[in-house]
């Protein structure tokens, strides 16, 4: 599992389910997914059960204040009820306006949990008519990858604006087609790359750009974790193609990939990728196993790049410079980042705040975007910058040569 388990995920929680594998011996219809072929798994948008995490508010949070964003939530996975609801309910500037399912058990539970009325609960089927529901003014995309697109189109063609989670499509086409329809539409696309919100993130972008580690010559970075598809149907359309397109990089390694552009400052000139498909394993029929890249920047520092869906748990960025080091173990987790920065023999442990906040900063940019009309710090022309990436890594890996980008 990743994100299931996610990449993005804290990483005690991953520990538990690939521990315990919860949530199969609870469901019949769990355990024959946990044993049918990835590509069992229709690339379309449809009910799923219950995710294996994210818990519901005790109390229906309170009335939106005046001038809030009322979001749409697409897709009540693990992520959404984990981290999406919760940080709309708990931004000042956002509420949950309406949810969107094809489980509408799960939608009656999510809605009443968030003081939504039942004329907000929309299937994918209903999804059209949320054109006429002035309550809602944006909507919050956290489908499987290979259904971003799609939505965000139909999302755009109702009228309201979008913040898509990362990855932001299964291609640079796709992406592309994202921008389009958000200029079409006249409507903010925020992606919803939630570390340049994250304390620890911005405190080593704000380092290297003052030169703490003085020069920077390398970054490393690794996103690991071995996935386990008998858990819950979460954790498998990360092994379907059509669903997760490649695999690890655009999964977890976008992470990695990510935290080298913001601490370099810089754009890539050249990209050489690796991917590994280990053979006989029912988890890499469709997706990659292991993706390595190095990628060369203009200043000559290069990042290597790891993440894998079939190695222990690790999530690293190391920044050398010629002046210093700086190390991020765990980097991007939900919480309990680490970071210290290695100068001249001493250590200094920094603790830049509390990583939690990262959510709702995030939807709280989102909703003053929408108000003031200003910037979005992560656009959708930062999510296809990003896909290319992967894509030429990919293309690399292919040809077996350098790639220029
Ligand atoms: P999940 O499997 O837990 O949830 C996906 C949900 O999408 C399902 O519960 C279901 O409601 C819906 N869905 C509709 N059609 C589906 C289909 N054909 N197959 C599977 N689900 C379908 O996944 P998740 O971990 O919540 O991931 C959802 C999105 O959120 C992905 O884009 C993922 O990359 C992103 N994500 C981001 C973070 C982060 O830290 N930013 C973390 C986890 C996930």
């Amino acid at each position: 599992m990743t994100d299931p388990t996610g990449p993005d995920h804290s990483g005690s929680r991953r520990r538990f389910l690939q521990l315990t594998g919860a949530g199969v011996a609870a469901s019949p219809w769990l355990a024959a997914c946990a044993t049918a072929a990835p590509s069992a798994i229709p690339a379309r948008a449809m009910g799923m059960p219950w995710p294996d995490w994210g818990t519901l508010p005790e109390e229906v949070p309170p009335p939106p204040k005046p001038g809030s964003v009322g979001v749409a939530v697409v897709g009540l996975g693990g992520y959404a009820i984990g981290k999406a609801l919760p940080a709309l309910a708990t931004a000042e500037g956002t509420h949950v306006a309406a949810v969107v399912s094809g489980n509408p058990e799960k939608a009656a539970k999510v809605a009443a949990a968030y003081g939504v009325p039942e004329d907000a609960v929309y299937s994918y089927e209903t999804f059209a008519q949320i054109a006429n529901d002035d309550r809602v003014e944006a909507v919050y995309i956290v489908l499987p990858t290979g259904l971003h697109a799609e939505w965000t189109e139909l999302a755009f063609a109702a009228g309201k604006h979008v913040i898509c989670e990362k990855p932001m499509a299964l291609n640079a086409g796709e992406c592309a087609r994202m921008i389009a329809a958000s200029e079409a539409a006249n409507r903010k696309l925020m992606i919803a790359y939630r570390c340049h919100f994250e304390p620890y993130n911005l405190k080593a972008t704000e380092l290297m750009r003052a030169g703490a580690v003085g020069a920077i010559r390398s970054i490393e970075t690794a996103n690991n974790y071995s996935a386990n598809r008998a858990h819950n149907p979460s954790n498998d359309w990360r092994l379907v193609k059509a669903l997760a397109g490649g695999g690890p990089l655009e999964d977890y390694g976008l992470y990695g990939l990510q935290a080298a552009l913001y601490l370099s400052g810089e754009v890539p000139v050249s990209v050489r990728g690796w991917t590994e498909q280990v053979p006989n394993d029912p988890r890499f029929t469709e997706v990659f196993s292991t993706v390595k890249a190095e990628i060369t920047f203009p200043s000559g520092a290069v990042t290597k790049l790891v993440t894998s869906y079939n190695a222990d748990n690790l999530n690293m960025v190391k920044v050398t410079g010629s002046d210093g080091i700086l190390l991020m173990e765990p980097a991007t987790y939900y919480d309990g980042n680490a970071m210290k920065l290695l100068k001249g023999g001493t250590e200094e442990v920094l603790m830049p705040g509390d990583s939690n906040l990262q959510f709702s900063r995030m939807v709280q940019h989102f909703a003053e975007a929408i108000r003031t009309g200003a910037a979005i710090k992560t656009p959708g022309e930062m999510g296809l910058r990003d896909i290319r990436l992967v894509e030429a890594i990919h293309r690399s890996a292919a040809m077996g040569e350098v790639v220029a980008v």
